[in-house]
């Protein structure tokens, strides 16, 4: 088998993460390959909205200028429809901290994700597309690099000092390094995007059904990313027609109905899930995870492409160092990391379970919209907290807790 000369860090994935990752430990002049199975521009199926603090983010990349350069529409945030008709509208704009920008932005994840890959080779990663992790090399116990096949079918080594697992959802790295735990609730997802849909404002739609929820979110031009959440045991039902199963789910939203038709489908729908899956193990000696290869939840609050990236700068605040330093990457080097995504996320990582329990009694989901929508202030604050720019405890506090239901 051909080896390639050895690296700092090979990173597995191109998506947000991955790309952030591999551009900030380049920039550090470490050496990078980041390997992706996919030949870019590729799709995603993604609900595309994204709040000013993960548009801060891009900035922060250097890429904002081409991805608002493609398209997209600036967001003043979200409104969230109950079960029973209930509405609530919040606005960044008007969150208790004033967010980076006033504005969030919805953007195709084909344009997104090649503006973020191509940065990465811009700073100097090494990027092999069409490039599958195929598994890890290891030194004893310590990870020390991995396999990889090209589209031709050779199989490649990557002697790493660091593997940084990028690959999504489904993990291989993640899994190569641990068990990956599937939680609840388990539920799976179909996206497209479809042109003539009436009535789009500047703000992403959540419509909240008995069980699961639809998204609408504006692309520009009168073109919708249309997407719907329902349980995993649903799943089974879209074999085979995607489009099929996503049209008849939305029957179950009236107010979706007759503003999204199936014969102005631009982008047919894509299947994904189960989501609430994390990895048991996101370091380990030579080896860590980002994004969603380390943890996905649940797609309601929007938050995942800003937790990609701001993840990839927790990993690089950390193993850029212990790379720099040069010698083995350690466990007890990579803890930190643990820590700091503790920081980062854990307060989100409340949030979004409360909102997934919540979901579980549609009365009392409706009831806490009904009373979000009614009270000044209190959906600004949930979308600011969702949209990660306001402390978590502006919503987890007894009083905001007790005004969202009594
Ligand atoms: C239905 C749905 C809607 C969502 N809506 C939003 C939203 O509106 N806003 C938001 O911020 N987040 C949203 N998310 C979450 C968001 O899509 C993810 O959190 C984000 O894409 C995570 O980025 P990532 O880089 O970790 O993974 P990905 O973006 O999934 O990238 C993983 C990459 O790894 C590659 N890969 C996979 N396996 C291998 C392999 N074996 N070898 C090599 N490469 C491999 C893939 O080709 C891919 O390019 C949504 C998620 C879902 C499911």
């Amino acid at each position: 088998m051909t080896a390639l000369p050895a690296c700092d860090a090979l990173v597995v994935g191109g998506g947000p993460a991955g790309s952030a990752v591999a551009g900030l430990l380049a920039h550090r002049g470490l050496r990078v390959v980041l390997a992706d199975r996919a030949a870019f521009p590729r799709e995603k199926a993604c609900a595309e909205f994204l709040s000013p603090e993960a548009v801060r983010l891009l900035d922060r990349h250097g890429v904002l200028p081409r991805v608002e350069a493609a398209g997209g529409v600036a967001l003043r945030g979200t409104t969230v429809t109950g079960p029973g008709g209930q509405r609530l509208a919040g606005e960044f704009a008007r969150a208790p901290r004033a967010p980076w920008r006033p504005t969030g932005l919805s953007v195709s994840r084909r344009e997104l994700d090649h503006a973020l890959l191509d940065a990465a080779r811009a700073a100097g990663a090494e990027v092999r597309e069409r490039c599958a992790f195929l598994g890890l090399l290891r030194e004893g116990t310590a990870v020390a690099g991995a396999v990889v096949r090209e589209a031709s079918g050779r199989e490649l080594m990557v002697p790493a000092r660091l593997v940084i697992g990028a690959d999504g959802l489904r993990t291989r790295v993640g899994r190569a390094l641990g068990p990956r735990w599937h939680g609840r609730p388990g539920r799976v997802a179909a996206v497209a995007h479809v042109a003539e849909v009436d009535d789009l404002g500047a703000t992403a739609e959540m419509h909240v059904a008995d069980s699961g929820y639809a998204g609408l979110n504006p692309l520009g031009g009168g073109v919708a990313n249309v997407a719907v959440v329902a349980p995993a045991r649903r799943a089974a039902e879209a074999r085979g027609d995607v489009d099929g199963w996503l049209f008849r789910e939305l029957d179950a939203y009236p107010a979706l109905r007759g503003r999204v038709r199936r014969d102005q489908v631009v982008r047919g729908a894509l299947a994904t899930g189960p989501f609430a899956v994390r990895s048991a193990r996101v370091t380990a000696p030579g080896a860590l995870l980002v994004g969603d290869a380390a943890e996905f939840y649940d797609p309601f609050t929007g938050e995942g492409i800003w937790r990609a990236l701001r993840g990839a700068e927790l990993a690089d605040a950390v193993a850029g160092p212990v790379l720099e330093r040069g010698g083995p990457v350690s466990a007890a080097a990579l803890r930190p990391y643990r820590r700091a995504r503790r920081r980062a996320f854990a307060g989100g990582w409340a949030v979004e379970r409360l909102i997934a329990w919540a979901m579980h009694t549609p009365r009392l989901f409706g009831r806490a919209v009904g009373r979000l929508g009614a009270r000044a202030g209190m959906a600004d604050t949930l979308v600011g907290v969702t949209g990660a720019f306001v402390p978590a405890r502006a919503v987890l506090n007894p009083v905001f807790l007790a005004r969202m239901l009594v």
